[in-house]
């Protein structure tokens, strides 16, 4: 499946609906909806990207991009701790095949996680 196909690319197409948080000409950022926190926001790329581990050195700035508004969104959110996951490949827990920053917080957080 093509990643543009996941439920991430169908949210981007305006194609189904999102708790929309924060957007710019590289990502968008909406609420999880099955939050595991307080806040639990998503980061994504408007690349289609499927995972981490299949970005290039011409996705630098988008990777950059995707960190600052994890840091951003964290901050609109007001959290002062929190947590920035990414899940690449199945065994890891990624579920959708586009590639997204989770943004966690507004509860303590235990380390390690499971
Ligand atoms: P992963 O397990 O791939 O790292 O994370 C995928 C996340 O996407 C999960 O936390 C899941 O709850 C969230 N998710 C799945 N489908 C939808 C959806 O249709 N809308 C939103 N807002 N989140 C979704």
């Amino acid at each position: 499946m093509a990643s543009s196909d996941t439920i991430f690319g169908r949210i981007l197409r305006g194609e189904i609906p999102c708790q929309e948080v924060y957007a710019d000409d590289l990502c968008l950022a909406f609420r999880d909806v099955n939050p595991q926190a307080p806040v639990h926001v998503l980061v994504i790329p408007r690349e289609p990207i499927p995972q981490l581990g299949e970005a290039t050195d011409a996705h630098q700035a988008l990777l950059g991009n995707l960190l600052l508004v994890a840091a951003k969104v964290a901050r609109l959110e007001g959290l002062e701790s929190w947590r920035t996951v990414i899940n690449s490949g199945a065994e890891a827990g990624q579920t959708v095949f586009h590639l997204h920053l989770h943004v966690i917080g507004g509860r303590p957080l235990a380390w390690p996680p499971g």
